[in-house]
């Protein structure tokens, strides 16, 4: 593992200190509004470490990394080693030069931005209560593709944003179709973007009926959907159904039935599996890692962030072996470690 890739993890398990002058000199530059303030797992300081490396650290006065300034260039210091860095100038930095009342519009529930992919959610809240996420927090609500598309239509003024990802909360079972009809409208609207759906296995009004997945999945092919993250999270039943409930109804056999099928209609480099490391045994994440390669699909590997004082964050030897291990599994199926976007592991091994 490259010294990069060591300063990442580090980076999205502790976080990030910053020093007085570095701080002035950010919100001079962005604002009060200068970190992404979004889920447990996607809020912090967007930073791009060079070389392709990106990350997202959460702000931690007792985090041993520190950032500094030093001539208007960034420094980050890890222990004695010091290393120049760049921020990611935030989506609503660049907007904002462009359309002065996007404040009064934009809502980020409905959309988001992380690095140079958009997010829209046609649920605000989820119906699933997994216990470890902060985004069933908010009310259940279905937003309407109206406010989806305004909203979007603002965040793309960031010309650097160049696909979407089409994101949970998961819908009761009567709200599948209306997600459907979402995923159609915005890959027939929106063609110059390539449009990712994060979505558990289901078919056209139904979780766990396996008949309809295979068309159900052709379908989305054929509208257009380029990608989809099917997040299995946990592999260990115990601990799925404690943390888990409703994927554990659901299944891990029929994630895996799922998985199969999209990675034969998608091509394995467009299905991956999110899982979270650090809530279960090693043993079983590797597992998890293994079959999900056997159906030919990418595992997604996502440090567990603590939430509701549920457990903690993950040890770096327990990263750094994951991630190892993992990839040689992954290598020797001829698959990658999902993302494949580099700037979409900001929060990813
Ligand atoms: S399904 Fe996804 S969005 Fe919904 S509660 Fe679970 S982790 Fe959160």
């Amino acid at each position: 593992m490259c010294d990069l890739q060591k300063t990442k993890i580090s980076l999205m398990v502790n976080g990030i200190n910053i020093d007085d002058k570095a701080m002035q000199y950010i919100k001079k530059q962005f604002g009060e509004r200068y970190y992404n303030n979004d889920y447990v797992t996607t809020t912090g300081l967007m930073i791009d470490l060079g070389n392709n490396y990106y990350v997202t650290s959460r702000l931690e006065k007792k985090s041993s990394n520190l950032l500094t300034l030093n001539k208007k260039r960034f420094f980050l210091k890890q222990g004695n080693k010091t290393k120049s860095v760049s921020l990611w100038t935030p989506w609503w930095v660049k907007v904002k030069n462009i359309s002065k009342n996007y404040q009064k519009v934009l809502d980020t529930n409905i959309v988001n931005a992380h690095f140079d992919r958009a997010r829209i959610s046609p649920i605000t809240g989820c119906n699933n209560h997994c216990c470890f996420c902060s985004q069933n927090a908010e009310k259940y609500k279905k937003n309407s593709i109206k406010d989806m598309e305004k909203n979007l239509k603002i965040i793309l003024k960031d010309d650097r944003i160049n696909h979407v990802l089409i994101s949970g909360g998961s819908p009761k079972i009567c709200d599948l179709k209306y997600l459907t009809k979402v995923y159609e409208h915005f890959c027939k609207k929106f063609p110059k973007y390539e449009f990712d759906v994060m979505t558990m296995p289901r078919g056209f009004d139904s979780y766990t009926d396996r008949s309809q997945y295979y068309d159900y999945l052709k379908h989305l092919k054929d509208i257009g959907v380029k990608g989809l993250s099917v997040n299995l999270e946990l592999y260990d039943r115990k601990i799925c159904s404690k943390y888990c409930k409703e994927k554990y109804v659901i299944g891990r056999d029929n994630y895996f039935y799922f998985l199969k099928i999209a990675g034969e209609i998608f091509g394995s480099h467009h299905v991956r599996s999110g899982l979270i490391v650090g809530l279960e045994s090693e043993d079983s994440t590797l597992k998890a890692v293994e079959k999900i390669c056997e159906c030919g699909c990418m595992p997604m590997l996502s440090p567990y962030v603590p939430y509701k004082n549920i457990g903690s964050y993950p040890s770096l030897e327990l990263l750094y072996d994951v991630y190892n291990k993992s990839q040689k599994i992954i290598t020797d199926h001829n698959l990658n470690l999902a993302p494949l976007c580099v700037k979409c592991k900001h929060n990813t091994l």
